[in-house]
């Protein structure tokens, strides 16, 4: 999305939740509260919880597996940042990346990035793993992959079934570590390891 685009659509984005707040009975022109909000909850979208929908992907070269290297490494906890699909409340945990490299590498901070960005957009925690799945073998094809989730929801702590403790794990496991019972196990107790240290 072009920049001329984006700023169009922060002041359409804007006026909609003026709309919201009014309909809210939220008195946006005498209350020097929520004055402004409109304009911020545009910008936080857009820009800051949603900026996956609307932002490029962060540039990340991938570089020739020169030595061959094919042991599992596994990088994490990665912070997740994200939002329900069902109710735009945060969906705030941590997950865990592992890899069996293939003919390209990539750098480790990036799967941080990447993360980042794939997670900053409106998600059911189910799809969203395999949309960074998707993402991550795009970048450097390894010959295993595999991503644990963690996650609170706040539509269930905040709101519904109030359930303040409740938490939510999923995992999506492909190539080596779907198809090589050995190399899935080892996945899952290196991951282990590094939630031990939280
Ligand atoms: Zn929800």
């Amino acid at each position: 999305m072009g920049e001329g685009e984006l700023e169009a659509l922060e002041g359409e984005v804007a006026q909609q939740v003026r709309g919201l707040l009014k309909a809210l009975v939220i008195d946006v022109d005498n209350d020097h509260n929520t004055a402004e909000t409109a304009e911020r909850v545009a910008r936080m979208y857009l820009h800051e919880v949603f900026k996956g929908r609307y932002h490029p992907q962060p540039k990340v070269a991938s570089f020739p597996n020169v030595k061959e290297l094919d042991e599992i490494y596994t990088v994490g906890p990665i912070t997740v940042r994200s939002a329900c699909s069902h109710h735009l409340v945060p969906i705030l945990g941590h997950c865990w990346i592992g890899i069996q490299p293939g003919e390209r590498v990539i750098g480790l901070s990036k799967f941080s990035r990447i993360a980042d960005w794939v997670f900053s957009r409106p998600h059911i925690q189910e799809e969203a793993v395999i949309i960074l799945a998707d993402e991550i073998e795009a970048l450097c094809k390894p010959l295993g992959l595999g991503i644990v989730l963690k996650a609170q929801h706040y539509c269930m702590k905040w709101r519904g079934v109030k359930e303040p403790q409740a938490s939510m794990v999923n995992s999506v496991v492909r190539g080596s570590f779907r198809t090589s019972a050995s190399m899935k196990k080892e996945f899952f107790d290196l991951i282990r390891q590094q939630e031990s240290l939280l």
